[in-house]
């Protein structure tokens, strides 16, 4: 049953969620941040060098389409914090990217990268563009173009991109070729590239994987059991898509899943491999199970032990929080939770698993990436995943210990270790 507290929320807590949820993704981060940071007692000196980004590129890209047209387009790449390391972070295709996305990501990636303790900082990248729109040959150029114009802050020592939403393998792979033209053959310069470019093996369901091994761990700590766990994954690309199967593979039944096409719900639970290849036939989740299908609303509030959004950021606020019927979450995607739904999903005592924790595979991948390039080695796959699991583990652990130790939510303990971590670096560079 429903507590008062939760059934009636006072007016006061109605505004906060509100008012919270109307910041911008890059405001939303820094509430985060300034949460850890009091818990932390940072010195306010510090707090403005750690919050604001240290470089900001903003590029118009002019791409001649197919049908002769000129078109502009708009790129970014914000470098936030380089105190542990070269920037990392990702790039985006996507008609929503904006700076203040970007920026929100890029200071996400600085302390997800701190947090598993990799030699990294903070970056992220994008285009504003609808890549459905493009010809395989247009989606060429402008990764070039793109490549062109931010390569005076692109290097194996200075900034790392890698895949994100709709970018992939073959998209690092020109990026890297774009590099090397100028430069030399320098395959350290983008990580999520193909085997034969140096890839590493198990990048590809690195975040999937990643995320797996911190909700064994989470599942053991807040009494779910993994093996009879029903499970509900909206967006099923490269995170959803491997998160489901990887899932599927260690016993939970994963009854509802989704993209951009709608959602799909079937509580004997879904044929994971024939989803996964229904999508790479037709190209998304549409025509898939037809009589069972679902909105993208439905399928978050579905009744389930594991809610994994796995899509874009923002798709649980203050307005659907209270619906929502899992029993834990996991942000698989970056900042799917509004701080107006966080606070309803805290009081209602749901466990969160946060983003910069939950999604850390692929970075962490990346690294093993970018070092077997510098030493010019390939690890056999076994070994990858194997250091993987080390790797998440051992995050999970410092997070939940930090939480226990100052009595906050899993998020706020992974802001306070990501944080903590940053700002020795500072401390220790003389800054
Ligand atoms: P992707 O482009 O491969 O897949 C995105 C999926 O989300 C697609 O299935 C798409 O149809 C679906 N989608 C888009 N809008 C949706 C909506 N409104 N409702 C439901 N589904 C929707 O992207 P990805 O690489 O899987 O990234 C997903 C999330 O994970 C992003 O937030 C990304 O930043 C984060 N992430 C990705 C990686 C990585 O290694 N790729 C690493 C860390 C975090």
């Amino acid at each position: 049953m429903k507590s008062t507290q939760e059934s009636f929320p006072s007016n006061r807590e109605q505004n906060l969620e509100t008012k919270l949820d109307n910041l911008s993704a890059y405001e939303m981060v820094n509430y985060y941040f300034d949460l850890a940071a009091d818990k932390l007692n940072i010195p306010q000196e510090y707090r403005f060098a750690m919050k604001g980004t240290y470089r900001e590129l903003r590029v118009q890209l002019l791409l001649r389409m197919d049908n002769g047209e000129l078109k502009e387009f708009i790129g970014y790449r914000v470098q936030h914090n380089a105190s542990r390391g070269p920037y990392k972070g990702g790039i985006r295709y996507h008609k929503d990217v904006d700076l203040d996305e970007v920026r929100a990501l890029a200071s996400l990636m600085t302390w997800k990268n701190a947090i598993v303790d990799i030699p990294f900082g903070g970056a992220k990248g994008g285009i504003s563009v609808k890549v459905r729109d493009l010809s395989q040959r247009e989606l060429q150029g402008l990764t070039r173009i793109y490549t062109r114009k931010i390569d005076l802050c692109l290097g194996p020592h200075k900034d790392i991109p890698a895949p994100d939403v709709q970018t992939n393998a073959t998209i690092m792979g020109w990026m890297m070729d774009e590099y090397s033209r100028r430069r030399g053959y320098t395959p350290a310069c983008v990580t999520g590239k193909p085997i034969e470019l140096g890839g590493s093996e198990g990048r590809e369901q690195a975040t999937g994987r990643g995320c797996v091994f911190v909700v064994q761990e989470a599942c053991q700590d807040f009494g779910i059991d993994l093996k009879n766990a029903t499970v509900v994954i909206q967006g099923f690309g490269n995170v959803g898509s491997n998160l489901a199967l990887l899932l599927d593979e260690v016993g939970a039944k994963i009854i509802g899943i989704s993209d951009l096409s709608g959602g799909v719900y079937d509580a004997e639970g879904i044929h994971i491999k024939k989803a996964i290849a229904h999508v790479k036939e037709r190209g998304s989740l549409e025509g898939f199970l037809p009589n069972q299908r679902l909105t993208n609303e439905q399928i978050l509030e579905a009744e389930c032990d594991l809610l994994c959004p796995a899509a874009l950021g923002g798709v649980i606020t203050h307005k659907n929080a209270p619906n929502v019927k899992a029993k834990m979450i996991v942000e698989a995607a970056n900042h799917p939770i509004t701080p107006g739904g966080d606070l309803i999903l805290n009081r209602r005592g749901i466990p969160i698993v946060p983003d910069i924790l939950a999604n850390a595979g692929g970075v962490t991948v990346s690294y093993f990436e970018w070092t077997q390039n510098l030493q010019q080695l390939h690890w056999e796959e076994d070994y990858v995943n194997q250091e993987l699991h080390k790797k998440m583990t051992k995050a999970y652990r410092n997070v939940h210990a930090m939480s226990k130790k100052n009595n906050v939510p899993l998020r706020i303990g992974a802001f306070m270790l990501g944080l903590e971590r940053v700002f020795n670096a500072m401390k220790s560079r003389g800054i």
